[in-house]
């Protein structure tokens, strides 16, 4: 039962250990997949703000360089021409690396691309426009085109990102729910796996309980006796402790059965079994040998004290009432008991033999006695 209870809190310690496990991993997965989502479209989002930022630069250049055709004014607009081209490549990675679909933006791109075809003329007029007022309004008229033409483009790219984000958030959003009722299950899985575990453990100690009872009485066995005589004769030769063996043989028992049928001898052999039981010391062992045949191992018990508890034994199976309906109809048991001396290191062998004689001499000298013999 120890033992069952120890597995069963070993289960429940493993379950709740994974159950942290699972629920550690879904909730990282969940927060981490939300985060790298959030991350990229961010990064892009604010690389489509620094491209309408340098369009409105460019406006804003272009006017300054037609007010005042400086070189000043000039080396703006060809910084921002060249920033301007940065930003289109980086841009169109960006794209490519994000999960939209190309058909989403392949419009797009063809009208960025008409629009920086133009950047070689806008440059050739920067160039021009400091002394050619012609250029200067060639710049003006063309430059405020591809400005417009940008700003639409990355206005264009924004809600689209913008879109792609919400539709990836949505995507992981679901994925995570996915995963969350998978984890779930499969906590119900192992859950109910280890409730087979533990159920099969029971029916295995079941089992293993029931090859060492004898089935009648509820005793344990021959074999039960011969497990514990297996650890306890090496402990008692340890502790230099004495060790007694009482085989009991009930007297002319075929007797009871011929006289009220094979039920009644069950039941008056529980009601014995049950008798013993209640009269040996809580450290002595009480088996059915087999038959009406039954053997008690005392432990740290001497010759006196062994022949002692026999008689007490004997004496009250004299006066067992029995589940018989002629009620004067006694039992008794005859004994035969050995001992082995403290630290004496004696086989059970060799106390069972011993004590068989002597049970042989009790039933010969005419049953309803105790032999002792060593
Ligand atoms: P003795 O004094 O020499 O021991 O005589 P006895 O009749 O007790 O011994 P014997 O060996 O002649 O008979 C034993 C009887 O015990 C015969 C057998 O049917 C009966 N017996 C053995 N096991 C059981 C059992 O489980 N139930 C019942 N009802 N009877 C059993
Ligand atoms: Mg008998
Ligand atoms: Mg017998």
């Amino acid at each position: 039962m120890r033992g069952r209870g120890r597995l069963t809190a070993l289960l429940i310690g493993s379950y709740l250990l994974i159950i942290a496990a699972v629920a550690g991993a879904v909730a990282a997965f969940v927060q981490n997949a939300g985060q790298h989502v959030g991350a990229d479209y961010t990064a892009y989002a604010s690389n489509l703000v620094r491209g309408q930022q340098e369009t409105a630069e460019l406006r804003h250049a272009i006017r300054a360089l037609v007010d005042h055709p400086t070189e000043f004014h000039q080396q703006h607009i060809l910084r921002t021409l060249a920033t301007i081209e940065g930003r289109e490549s980086t841009t169109r990675n960006g794209l490519r690396r994000s999960p939209l679909e190309p058909s989403a933006y392949a419009g797009l791109l063809e009208e960025f691309d008409a629009v920086m075809a133009h950047i070689p003329r806008l440059r050739e007029l920067a160039r021009d426009a400091v002394n050619d007022p012609e250029a200067r309004a060639e710049l003006r008229d063309l430059g405020l085109r591809v400005e417009d033409s940008l700003a639409y483009v990355y206005s264009e790219l924004h809600q689209l990102n913008h879109q792609g984000s919400a539709d990836q958030q949505r995507l992981m959003d679901r994925l995570s729910t996915m995963v969350i009722v998978l984890a779930g299950l499969l906590l119900v899985f192992i859950g109910v796996l280890l409730w087979a575990l533990r159920h099969i453990a029971g029916q295995k100690a079941r089992l293993e309980r029931l090859t060492i009872t004898d089935a009648l009485t509820g005793l344990p066995n021959r074999r039960a006796l011969l497990q514990y005589v297996e650890q306890m004769l090496p402990h008692s030769v340890r502790e230099n402790e004495p060790v007694s063996l009482a085989l009991l043989d009930i007297d002319y028992f075929k007797a009871v059965n011929d006289d009220y049928g094979h039920p009644v001898g069950d039941a008056v052999l529980r009601l014995f079994a049950q008798h013993l039981q209640g009269l040996v010391r809580a450290s002595d062992f009480t088996a059915r040998i087999g038959g009406e045949e039954f053997g008690i191992l005392m432990p740290a018990t001497d010759g006196d004290g062994a022949r002692e508890l026999c008689e007490r034994l004997r004496t009250s199976i004299e006066t067992l009432p029995l589940p018989v309906p002629d009620h004067e109809c006694r039992l008794t048991a005859s004994f035969g008991v050995t001992t082995a001396a403290p630290g004496e290191a004696v086989s059970f062998n060799t106390l069972y033999i011993l004590a068989d004689r002597a049970l042989y001499e009790a039933k010969g000298q005419g049953r309803n006695r105790v032999v002792a013999k060593s």
